[in-house]
């Protein structure tokens, strides 16, 4: 069984992973748009392109 901290601790990677990637979104704001797609592309800065998660379309950014 797990201690209470180390619960805490596996949110808390959890929760902070997930604001480092919404800011990531956000600072890019590439907007998907491909046959009415209504997501925004997730950046992949060391594959140097945007892709959506949604339908697979896939952006180079440079
Ligand atoms: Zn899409």
């Amino acid at each position: 069984m797990l201690s209470r901290s180390t619960t805490n601790a596996v949110a808390y990677r959890a929760s902070s992973m997930r604001r480092m990637r919404r800011r990531a979104a956000q600072a890019t704001r590439l907007y998907c748009s491909t046959n009415g797609c209504t997501s925004f592309l997730l950046v992949d800065e060391t594959a140097g392109v945007a892709r959506c998660e949604i339908c697979g379309y896939t952006r180079r950014l440079h």
